[in-house]
This record gives structure tokens, C-alpha cells and sequence, in this order.
């Protein structure tokens, strides 16, 4: 929640928990640092933290003017990386990017204190954080899911459904304009991505059997007839009336993933030319080599290879892709065809123990620990937990790639891949104004979306001493 230009500059607490201050608030004394404390101590005492454990309040820090400049930070553009830098942001815009300081007068300033200066990123393929999910049915989840992966670096996201009943799929796209209108305080929505229910059900996963099934012209064409924000959509190739379905979303404009699948190469290549131009989670629930009468094939995780106009995204946590395959897949198919992406689930930026996969009263009860939800006999992965910042600092410390390059894996290759390379991905002249400051460690110490700073690592940290005092 923030208040707009003339807003009175007092703190409100508002009741979606989210505390309003004009910066100059944060900048008087003690009177004022009080009143933060207490109507953060209301909001403790109140239970409506989510969690103190997880050690983020939502309070918020709104940055008052047009102009914003960022000044003493390594910028990656991410194309090179400017040593010392400044970027200037005007109306929810960025206007210049440029080495050294420069003077820009009636700017807000930022200090970037030499950390690094990036595009925000962008998650294309997410399921929920912060104890929610997208499909729990209410407003508040898209917005706390937005607001949690904020702090985390995410500047943009598909939220994504997982297969279920129809009506709960209505509800979904209903509730996603809803929460489209009132998301301020998070990461974007760019669009939705739906994820089955047209899949193989020997490549499930964790997607519920009861409602996998083939491609129903007259199914889908209502879903579609529904909603004009679906951006995305992932189903098996090799099903029946599968090819005809790519058509379909093509000529909507919608971009054709294959996902949780059994094909073989023949397939995967006829499924490329009619339109399936992304492997979804590349690796996980889709076929490798396989072995049939003796005779040995080729599947789409080696077909996704051979097809060099074929994009992977993939969910770099190291856990469900380990650092030699992070390796291979950058070795074979370069920075602008590999996206990163979290598939998280609702546990992701909450503490680790149990949770719930997917639906709130009938989903799959799992257990997060060591960084990833598994089964609670601990037989299989039962989702990521896996934050944008985590993608990164894999990619780098663990699979020893270039910040320069993982940071574009999360950026402009999915805004590559999504086809809005025109408005995001970038620190260039022209685009949006989505940043994002991190650190040597790869920690996110601010998150800007069309310039305003809706996460800031320092007055969080604040917060919760005065909160604790
Ligand atoms: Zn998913």
C-alpha cells in the first residue's frame, strides 16, 4: 500500500499490515521513531506479521519526487558492467546511464555505496512465497507472494496456476486482475502462466492426477475466452490434439512451453516447429535418454540441446538442477536461450519445516529442509523454495558462472523470452524503472519497481530493532 502525492505525511497503519513513511519521517527524532515502534509493536502484538521469525516487517519507505538518481554502484547493464556509475530514473522511467557521478538537480538520492547496480529480475514461472500461493483463492496471497519475493530481488513475475478443478481456475484469473489493480507494494504481475492440465500423467509430478488430461478445444478455448492476461501456457506435446492447442494459443499470442512430458525427439522437434519454443523446468519432469526394446533414444532434455532456437528455463537452486548440470545447460545453450527461474512454492521466504504443496485444504502435506520442500518420507522434491537472489548466488558461487552473465539469465533473457524486451530486462535509457542493488555476497539490499523503492534492506533491519526494543 502507498499513499499517492498528497497523501498527509503521517504514518498509517493500514489493513494489509503495510506501514506508509515519507522519508522525511524516518529522518526525525526520537518522537517520530517512536510512534514507528509502537504501531510496529501493534502490529507484532496483533499477530498480523506474518512472521517475526523470518525477520521482515512490511513497512515500507516511499520515495518522495519525480527524479531518482543511484548513484556510486557497479551497473550491469547486464551487456557490461560500468565500474562506477550513475542511474537516473525519471517518472517510473530510466532516463540515463552513465559512468562517473553526475549532477542532477531536485533528484532523490541513492547511494549504492558500491554495490552492484541491476535490472530487477524477473521470474517467469512462480507458484507463491511467503506461507501463500497463488491458488489459495484470495487477493491477499497474489499481493503477500508479490511483496515477498520483492525482497528478494524479483521486479516482475508470472504468477503461475498449478491443475485443478476448473472453477478454482476461474477464481484464479478473477482474483489475478483484482490483485493486478491493487499490487503496488510488490514485484509486477506480467501476466499469468498456467501450468496443466494437459499433461502426461507418467511425467506428473507434483501436479494433482485427478485433473490431468488431453487437450479439449472446447476447455480451453473457455479459459482463454475468460481471461486476456494468460501469457503463458505449459502441456505435454505428445498428446492428442496437443499441436492443435499450440496453434491456438499461438494466433492468441501466447507463448507454448512443453512440460511434464514423454516425448521422444521426433516429437519434441515436430512440438518446436508448431509453436513449443520453451522447456518448462528443464529437466525435471520430461524425458532424458530412454531406453525402448533394447533401442535407445533421444529425449527432449537432449532434443532441447540439438534445437538451438529452443529456450530452457531452469530452477538453478543447485538442488533440483546440481552445479555440474547448471554447467552443461550454460555450456550448450549460452546466457540467452538458459532463464532462471524460482518455481517456487508457498514456502519460499519462510522458515523451514512443514508446509503445504499447493491447495490450502487438500493439498500435499511436505517438509522443507535443506533449502528445498520434499515428501515427508523424504523419498522425492515436493517444490523449490527458491528465492531469485538464490538463483544468482548459485549460478556464480556454486556453478562458477559470471555475475555478469547470471544476472542477464534472470533479466533480459526471460524478457527475451516473453517478448518484452522493449520495456524490461535492461538498464538502458527508455525502460522501466526496475532495479535492483545487490551487494559482493549477492544479497539484495534494495528492490525498485517503475521507480519506487519497495524494499530496502537497511530500514527493514531498522524496523524490526525498533519493533524488538
Ligand atoms: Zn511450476
Amino acid at each position: 500500500m502507498f499513499a499517492g502525492p498528497n497523501a498527509a505525511s503521517n504514518t498509517t497503519a493500514g489493513k494489509n499490515d503495510v506501514v506508509v513513511l515519507k522519508r522525511a519521517d524516518l529522518n526525525k527524532p526520537s518522537g517520530d521513531n517512536r510512534l514507528n515502534a509502537s504501531i510496529t509493536r501493534t502490529l507484532l502484538n496483533s499477530g498480523a506479521l506474518m512472521s517475526v521469525a523470518n525477520k521482515r516487517l512490511h513497512i515500507k519507505i516511499r520515495i518522495m519526487g519525480e527524479k531518482l538518481k543511484i548513484f556510486n554502484g557497479k551497473i550491469l547493464t547486464p551487456y557490461r558492467l560500468i565500474r562506477q556509475g550513475t542511474v537516473v530514473v525519471s517518472n517510473g522511467k530510466i532516463v540515463e546511464v552513465s559512468a562517473g557521478n553526475i549532477d542532477v538537480p531536485d533528484a532523490e538520492e541513492i547511494d549504492a555505496k558500491g554495490n552492484y547496480i541491476a535490472p530487477g529480475f524477473i521470474d517467469m514461472h512462480v507458484h507463491g512465497g511467503g506461507g501463500h500461493d497463488f491458488m489459495d483463492g484470495s487477493e491477499n496471497a497474489f499481493l503477500r507472494i508479490a511483496e515477498t519475493h520483492a525482497q528478494y530481488g524479483t521486479t516482475a513475475m508470472l504468477p503461475t496456476t498449478l491443475t485443478a478443478e476448473t472453477e478454482e481456475l476461474y477464481k484464479t484469473l478473477e482474483l489475478y486482475e483484482q490483485a493486478n489493480r491493487n499490487n503496488t507494494a510488490g514485484a509486477q504481475f506480467l501476466g499469468i502462466h498456467l501450468e496443466g492440465p494437459y499433461f502426461a500423467m507418467s511425467q506428473r509430478g507434483a501436479q494433482d492426477p485427478r485433473y490431468i488430461r488431453n487437450p479439449d478445444p472446447k476447455e480451453y478455448k473457455g479459459i482463454l475466452s475468460r481471461s486476456s492476461s494468460i501469457k503463458r501456457w505449459s502441456a505435454a506435446p505428445e498428446l492428442e490434439g496437443a499441436l492443435e492447442f499450440a496453434h491456438y494459443l499461438k494466433s492468441k499470442g501466447i507463448l507454448v512451453a512443453l512440460a511434464h512430458t514423454d516425448a521422444l525427439y521426433d516429437e519434441t522437434l515436430v512440438a518446436f516447429e508448431n509453436g513449443y519454443t520453451l522447456a518448462t523446468h528443464f529437466y525435471s519432469c520430461m524425458t532424458g535418454v530412454t531406453r525402448k526394446n533394447a533401442l535407445r533414444y533421444a529425449g527432449v532434455v537432449e532434443s532441447a540441446y540439438l534445437i538451438d532456437e529452443m529456450d530452457v528455463e531452469v530452477i538453478a537452486d543447485g538442488i533440483h538442477c546440481p552445479p555440474p548440470l547448471l554447467k552443461l545447460i550454460y555450456k550448450i545453450k549460452g546466457t540467452d536461450r538458459m532463464a532462471l527461474i524460482t518455481d517456487s512454492m508457498r514456502a519460499a521466504g519462510m522458515p523451514e519445516g512443514d508446509s503445504i504443496l499447493g491447495s490450502l485444504h487438500d493439498g500435499l502435506k511436505v517438509i522443507v529442509e535443506d533449502g528445498v520442500a520434499k515428501l515427508p518420507d523424504r523419498t522425492s522434491f515436493a517444490g523449490s523454495v527458491a528465492t531469485a537472489d538464490r538463483l544468482v548466488r548459485t549460478m556464480v558461487k556454486e556453478a562458477e558462472i559470471p555475475l555478469l552473465e547470471a544476472v542477464r539469465m534472470i533479466t533480459n533473457t526471460p524478457a527475451s523470452i516473453l517478448g518484452i524486451t522493449d520495456r524490461k530486462g535492461t538498464l538502458i535509457p527508455g525502460k522501466d524503472a526496475d532495479i535492483v542493488i545487490i551487494d559482493g555476497d549477492i544479497q539484495v539490499q534494495k528492490t525498485i519497481v517503475n521507480g519506487r523503492v519497495i524494499f530496502d534492506k537497511e530500514l527493514d533491519k531498522q524496523n524490526l530493532e525498533l519493533a524488538l526494543k
